[in-house]
């Protein structure tokens, strides 16, 4: 089969049925998942009771409570059809991992039985010794056990129950993404309860909420399986920009291919039975790019759904016959995708904390914790940044699409107005709700809903969008815990040191707004001139100003890491109880491994993809041509009406040698960065050979243009960007 073959079987692909089922949403909504009304249908009242207590207030099942739960969920999961059993958790590499267990065991008498009990349940020790870990796991400690999370329900996938764990060394170090959040959200909660007391004594807890929106590629099956590069790098390495691109700007306005549309309704469907609560679907802006976003729930349960949504797209995907593609650059010259994190923070009593109050008293509330978290994201900018960099994500960073290489913040005009009048007045001024008080004093006003306030700023990072922040530099494949367990623990850090310098104006005699405020103050004052900025992020001018201002400007990922084991990063997540020195540590070496073996994958791929694909299809053309110039002299005795051949012949040679420079350079370069010792190092000289990427890709676009068509082996990007 040549390419065209495989175009035109791409292209009379028709969308495939889609099984809906005959009842509405509601009905369906969460049926695959072990959720409060299967805990009341299945468990024994002392099993649901224990469940229940160690749920809401953490803590631990004694062995027989476990053993009770274990029997409901088995049941229930029979009921289902599901004959194994699997601890689902997410080890520092993309994706989740699984060990599958068949439900059965001995029965004694030469037959077996479906068993499962508590023990199977809570605890298991998956041969893991090949997962990341950055050194914890040295052979002489090398266990590590996946423990339950009793917060994250169990659910049902194919014929297995999957139990989502966090994945621990015996010695308590965090091996996973999950471990880490959690220490983060109590962190958080810790810290802003007391301050939360202080206008409603009644709060006990502190949520942290995640909505995310996930943007990603599709390409047909058959197009994608003759791209060697994003088969093994899920992006393209080569290929020549399309004619047409993005420019028209019609696709993210444009219906959805009917295709397309039936691969989304599936997904929505199994979403949905998974209790993921998938609400919005629609194109993004490059061609075959779109979104999909759930209603935002709390930050460990949505962060859970978004991995089982990665994997069920992926799996879903194939049934109408395509690819998805999660990574965060695959086509050079339109955009890449990302993952906004929507996220805010809210009380046990539903209050959002980052929402304009209903009174004054609200609004100051509201105004505390907006400025705190501002305050948290200036200081710890840089790692921020750390924290959604990737050899991934590197591609969108600083590259004239979302995200900048800095982390700024975007507050739009009323905040940002709002912030300066409570700089100048004097702090025990109210904060009205705008249009309301009927005071007409009006000095500093708030409307308690944003609708147009918060323009649209898509070049900022981190922007306030009414009742949340939207921190938009989260990469398309990326586990959004790293980014979430970074944000709220240095949240958390900010709001312990406002309590203990409130608690010092309180003690001499203030009252609370006037102590809030003679806070607020120098924060605000510190904030509004270093990370908030409404302006373009993509611009050169603000690169310098950022620098001026002292913010993170640095764009190589690999020294972009070492902020996390920096003093003031290390005093916070110690300080948080999120992560010891040595875990960051060890983190690093698994985050500039990681980081090296993508760039060493790649590296490999386009050079074999050179020397294979690319060099062999211009050498044929090239003979062809060859061919023609000998055959015009044999026949006019001269070259003279031969003058394109032998300028594309000029062409060809031209860029063949260059590609066959380019990859003898690159061998040479991988083979030195093998040689250094320390895993910095390596990575550092694997950036250096990143970066001298388009040395060898231009050279092989450049012969796709002058190659005959018919000859060129890979699908090109017109192909895979707009068949669908
Ligand atoms: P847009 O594309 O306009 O940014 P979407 O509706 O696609 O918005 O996605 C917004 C996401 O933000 C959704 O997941 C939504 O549930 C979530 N969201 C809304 N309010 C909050 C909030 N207070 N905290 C966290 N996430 C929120
Ligand atoms: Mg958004």
């Amino acid at each position: 089969m040549d390419r065209f073959d495989l175009v035109r079987e791409s292209f009379e692909k028709k969308a495939v049925p889609v099984e809906v089922p005959g009842a509405k949403t509601s009905d369906y909504f969460g049926e695959l998942v072990f959720d409060r009304k299967k805990m009341e249908k299945y468990l024994d009242a002392d099993s649901l009771r224990a469940l229940l207590s160690c749920i809401e207030g953490g803590g631990a099942l004694s062995r027989k409570e476990a053993d009770g739960v274990a029997k409901g969920m088995k049941e229930w999961a029979m009921e289902h059809g599901v004959t194994h059993v699997t601890h689902w958790f997410q080890p520092l590499t993309e994706g989740t991992a699984e060990k599958h267990d068949s439900l059965i065991d001995y029965d004694g008498k030469g037959g077996v039985i479906e068993s499962f009990d508590g023990k199977a349940l809570v605890q298991q020790e998956p041969d893991a010794s090949s997962f990341p870990s950055g050194g914890i796991r040295a052979t002489f400690e090398a266990r590590g056990y996946t423990a339950w999370d009793p917060t994250s329900p169990v659910f049902i996938l194919d014929d297995t129950l999957c139990i989502p764990t966090v994945f621990v060394s015996y010695t308590g170090e965090a091996l996973d993404y999950k471990m880490p959040l959690k220490r983060a959200l109590k962190a958080v909660s810790d810290a802003a309860v007391p301050i939360c007391r202080l206008f409603d004594p009644t709060v006990d807890k502190v949520y942290s909420y995640l909505g995310w929106e996930q943007e990603y590629f599709l390409v047909d099956e058959a197009l994608y399986a003759a791209r060697t590069d994003l088969m093994i790098t899920g992006r393209t390495l080569f290929g020549h920009n399309s004619s047409r691109n993005q420019q028209l700007d019609d696709h993210y306005f444009g219906s959805i291919p009917p295709r397309v549309a039936a691969f989304m309704r599936e997904l929505e469907i199994a979403g949905h039975k998974l209790g993921i609560p998938l609400k919005t679907r629609h194109n993004e802006v490059a061609p075959n790019q779109f979104e999909l976003a759930p209603i935002f729930g709390e930050t460990n349960l949505s962060n859970d759904q978004n991995q089982l949504v990665m994997n069920l797209m992926n799996r879903i995907a194939r049934k109408h016959g395509f690819v998805v593609l999660l990574h965060e650059k695959p086509f050079d010259g339109v955009n890449g995708s990302g993952k906004h994190n929507n996220w805010s923070l809210g009380t046990d009593k539903g209050t959002s904390l980052l929402a304009p109050g209903k009174d004054e008293k609200g609004n100051l509330q509201f105004v505390t914790f907006f400025v705190n978290v501002l305050a948290a994201v200036q200081k710890h900018n840089a790692l921020l940044k750390a924290s959604i960099a990737s050899a991934t994500n590197a591609h969108r960073l600083g590259a004239n699409e979302a995200p900048p290489a800095i982390v700024s913040a975007f507050l739009g005009r009323t905040m940002t107005n709002v912030l300066r009048k409570l700089l100048e007045l004097p702090s025990d001024t109210p904060i009205e709700i705008a249009g309301k008080t009927g005071r007409s004093l009006g000095l500093v006003e708030i409307p308690e809903i944003f609708l147009d306030n918060t323009d649209r700023n898509r070049t900022s990072p981190f922007a306030f969008t009414g009742n949340r922040f939207e921190f938009r530099a989260v990469g398309s494949c990326a586990n959004c815990a790293g980014a979430m367990t970074t944000l709220n623990a240095a949240v958390a850090e900010q709001l312990l040191d406002f309590k203990k310098a409130l608690d010092k104006e309180l003690s001499a005699g203030k009252c609370l707004q006037v102590a809030v405020m003679d806070c607020l103050k120098p924060l605000i004052a510190s904030v509004i001139d270093t990370v908030c900025f409404d302006g373009n992020g993509y611009s050169d001018e603000w690169k310098a100003e950022a620098a001026r201002r002292g913010l993170d400007v640095e764009t190589n990922v690999p020294k972009m890491f070492c902020e996390f084991t920096k003093k003031a990063s290390v005093d916070m997540f110690t300080r948080t109880g999120v992560y010891t020195e040595r875990d960051l540590a060890a983190r690093n070496e698994v985050k500039w491994e990681t980081y090296e073996k993508k760039i060493q994958i790649e590296s490999r791929v386009m050079v074999r993809m050179a020397i294979n694909h690319i060099i062999p299809a211009a050498l044929e053309y090239k003979d062809k041509l060859l061919g023609e110039v000998a055959r015009s002299k044999e026949i006019y005795g001269s070259t003279d009406r031969c003058k394109a051949e032998m300028k594309i012949l000029d062409e060809i040679d031209t860029n063949v040698t260059e590609v066959l420079e380019k990859t003898d350079e690159i061998k040479l370069a991988l083979a030195k960065a093998d040689a250094i010792a320390d895993e910095f190092g390596r990575a550092m000289a694997y950036h250096e050979i990143a970066e001298s990427f388009p040395t060898l890709r231009t050279p092989v676009d450049k012969l796709e243009e002058v190659v005959d068509n018919k000859l060129w082996p890979l699908p090109k990007y017109r192909e895979m960007l707009f068949i669908s």
